[in-house]
C-alpha cells in the first residue's frame, strides 16, 4: 500500500547580501501587516463585535499600499504579505474553535523571521529556486535530494536567531507501506530519557551535557556585558549558536528514534504526560523535559500516520511503576529512589522498564475492546478508569492491520 503525503524538505542557504536585504525588508512588511491586521480585527470585534475575515483583510492591505506612508510595502513581493493575513486567518479559526489562545502581535526581535510563498511568489526550475523580486537563484545546501520529480508548492524562507538562514519546500511525496509486527510501550523515566518495554533504554543525545555546560558559560558572559554595547551583541549571538546547537541535535536524535520506532512497530503505546503531571507528582523529576516529550510525540505521530501505524496515548490513572508487570500485584510503596525491585511473584523490575511494559499492556487493551479485556483499574481517589474515555475515542477509528 502507498499513502499521498505533503513533506516538507529544509535545507540552508547563503543569500547574497542583495538577498539578505530583500528578506529581511520582507520580513519587516509580513511582521508589520500581520500585527496591522490583527490590531483592526481587534478593534472591530471590541468596538463593534464584528467578525474580520480574511478577505476584508486582503481589501485593507490593497488599501495600505496605496498610502504614502506604507508605499513601501510594494517594494516587497505581495505573496507572503497575503500568506500572513492567511496565517492570522487560521489563528483566529483556532482561538474560535477554543484550540489557541488569543493571537498575539509579532515581536521585532522575539518572532520568528519568516516569509511563505506559494507558486506564484517563486520558481523553481532544474533545482534551481528563485523566488519573486530576486534575479538570481537562491544558493542552496541540497543536504538531502528531493523526492523524484517533485515540485514545491510553498516555499518558506526564515532565519534563526542564530542568524542561519533556511528554506522549506513543501512537496508532494509517496509513501510506500510496509507492514511490521511489532508493539511497544514507552514510559518517560527518571534516569533516562525513555524506556522501551524491550528493556531497551534511550539516552540523551551525545555531547548533550558538554552542550548544556557551554550554554551556561555563554550565558553567564552574557549577563555580564552592558546593556547596548557591541560586545553584548556578540554575547547573545553566541548564546543563540550554542542553543541552536543543542536543539539541532535533540531534533535529529528524536527523528532517528521516531523513524526507528515506526519502521520497526505497528503499535506504539505512550502515556499523556500532560495528564501525568496535572494529576501528581511534582517531585518527580523525568529525565525529558516537556519540549522534547512534545517534539517526540508530535514527530512520533505524524510518522506512524505516514506509514499506517497505531500510536495508543493512554492516560495512567493507576501508579504504573508499582504494579508487576508479570503478575498485576500491586507494591505497597515505590519511593523514588527505588530503581530496581522485586515482586513476591519472583519477577525482579527494573522500575522504568516495568512502567513501560504496564503501558505496553494497557495500550493493547485499548486497542482489543476499549480497555475492557482486563480488570478495569479504578483511581481510589477520582473514581475514573485508568483509561479514559477520550483516548478510547482517538484510536477506535483506526483500522487494525
Ligand atoms: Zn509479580
Amino acid at each position: 500500500m502507498s499513502r499521498a503525503v505533503k513533506r516538507a524538505f529544509k535545507y540552508r542557504f547563503y543569500p547574497t547580501a542583495e538577498q539578505a536585504a530583500e528578506l529581511a525588508r520582507t520580513f519587516g512588511c509580513v511582521r508589520l501587516v500581520y500585527n496591522m491586521a490583527l490590531a483592526a480585527r481587534t478593534e472591530a470585534w471590541t468596538l463593534r463585535q464584528e467578525r474580520v475575515n480574511y478577505n476584508a483583510t486582503s481589501t485593507m492591505l490593497t488599501g495600505w499600499k496605496k498610502t504614502d506612508e506604507l508605499a513601501f510595502l510594494n517594494d516587497v513581493s505581495s505573496v507572503p504579505l497575503q500568506q500572513t493575513l492567511r496565517h492570522l486567518q487560521v489563528a483566529f479559526t483556532n482561538f474560535f474553535a477554543k484550540r489557541a489562545r488569543y493571537p498575539t502581535f509579532k515581536s521585532k526581535k522575539k518572532s520568528r523571521r519568516s516569509a511563505e510563498y506559494t507558486t506564484s511568489g517563486f520558481r523553481y526550475r532544474d533545482g534551481r529556486l528563485t523566488l519573486a523580486k530576486m534575479t538570481a537563484p537562491l544558493d542552496i545546501v541540497w543536504s538531502r535530494p528531493l523526492p523524484r520529480g517533485a515540485t514545491p508548492s510553498t516555499v518558506t524562507v526564515s532565519q534563526d536567531s542564530a542568524g542561519r538562514w533556511f528554506v522549506s519546500l513543501l512537496c508532494d511525496d509517496v509513501i510506500e507501506q510496509t507492514p511490521a509486527t511489532g508493539q511497544v510501550g514507552v514510559d518517560a523515566g527518571l534516569d533516562s530519557l525513555l524506556t522501551l518495554s524491550t528493556g531497551e533504554k534511550i539516552t540523551n543525545p551525545r555531547h548533550e551535557r558538554r552542550d548544556r555546560a557551554a550554554l551556561a558559560k555563554a550565558q553567564r558572559n552574557l549577563a555580564k556585558k552592558e546593556t547596548g554595547s557591541a560586545n553584548r551583541a556578540k554575547a547573545r549571538l553566541k548564546v543563540a549558536r550554542v542553543h541552536a546547537r543543542i536543539t539541532d541535535r535533540r531534533r535529529d536524535h528524536l527523528h532517528k528514534l521516531t523513524t526507528r520506532l515506526v519502521r520497526e512497530n505497528q503499535t506504539i503505546v505512550i502515556e499523556d504526560l500532560t495528564v501525568r503531571n496535572m494529576v501528581k507528582n511534582h517531585s518527580l523529576a523525568r529525565a525529558i523535559s516537556d519540549a522534547a516529550w512534545r517534539q517526540f510525540r508530535t514527530l512520533l505521530e505524524y510518522k506512524a500516520d505516514w506509514h499506517g501505524r497505531d500510536v495508543v496515548v493512554v492516560d495512567r490513572w493507576f501508579p504504573s511503576s508499582k504494579v508487576c508487570s508479570a503478575c498485576g500485584a500491586l507494591a505497597q510503596r515505590m519511593p523514588l529512589n527505588v530503581r530496581s525491585w522485586t515482586c513476591p511473584c519472583g519477577m525482579s523490575h527494573d522500575r522504568d522498564v516495568n512502567a513501560a511494559r504496564n503501558i505496553l499492556a494497557e495500550g493493547l487493551s485499548v486497542i482489543a475492546c476499549g480497555g475492557g479485556v482486563r480488570p478495569q483499574r479504578v483511581d481510589a481517589r477520582t473514581g475514573r478508569s485508568s483509561v479514559k474515555q477520550e483516548t478510547q475515542r482517538v484510536t477506535a477509528g483506526i483500522p487494525r492491520l
